[in-house]
């Protein structure tokens, strides 16, 4: 309903999967899995909004994998049935994190390491993801093709979110893929130039 990115990454030789995102659809996720005969590794929660997380208990149940999450971000987590009476669906069951997700920690598949940034703003335990060897960053709700993410929810901070844009993600190559938590993917050179939020940065 929410129309929210989840990625699956696959190592092809070891066969291992990290998922970032599962929001809801986890039957779509572990058909994927599945086909590609992928062993979910980890699970890692850009933030704790119902559309990023609702699917994680599910997914750590079917496959074992352990949970990643900032730990700025466990009090929302806390507010999930809260989060789905303000949306009027069902409250999804919640999960344990098994491990917090720092700025700095990395997370490898295969000869690739998916690198945590903490990028607080749109929630304080937003992180985005990375990767260098694939030059592609998961952005989670915090940059967007055109946009960024919203900061009127609570933990948002519209000065906060546009400094972590601009220390941290900005700082990457302008060739790097963006994978944002919802829309078309974009580059950090098109958001640099085009973006109607970040001008003037
Ligand atoms: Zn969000």
């Amino acid at each position: 309903m929410l129309q929210c990115n989840c990625s699956i990454f696959g190592d092809e030789q070891s066969r291992e999967a990290i998922v970032i995102d599962p929001g809801d659809d986890i039957a779509k996720i572990t058909d994927i899995l599945g086909r590609h005969g992928l062993t979910v590794k980890a699970i890692v929660i850009t933030h704790a909004h119902i559309d990023h997380i609702g699917g994680a208990a599910k997914l750590k149940e079917l496959t074992g994998a352990p949970v990643y999450m900032n730990s700025n971000d466990a009090e929302l987590y806390a507010q999930l049935d809260a989060q789905a009476g303000w949306l009027g669906i069902k409250p999804p069951t919640r999960t344990e994190i098994d491990s917090e997700a720092h700025e700095g920690d990395q997370l490898r598949l295969g000869s690739a390491g998916f690198q945590v940034i903490h990028t607080p703003g749109h929630t304080q335990g937003s992180i985005s993801i990375w990767i260098p060897e694939e030059n592609k960053l998961i952005a989670g709700d915090t940059l967007f093709r055109d946009s960024i993410g919203r900061t009127d929810l609570p933990g948002g901070n519209p000065r906060q979110i546009l400094q972590s844009i601009h220390d941290k993600l900005m700082a990457l190559p302008e060739s790097a893929v963006v994978v944002p938590g919802h829309g078309p993917n974009t580059t950090i050179g098109r958001e640099k130039e085009r973006n109607p939020f970040l001008q003037g940065l």
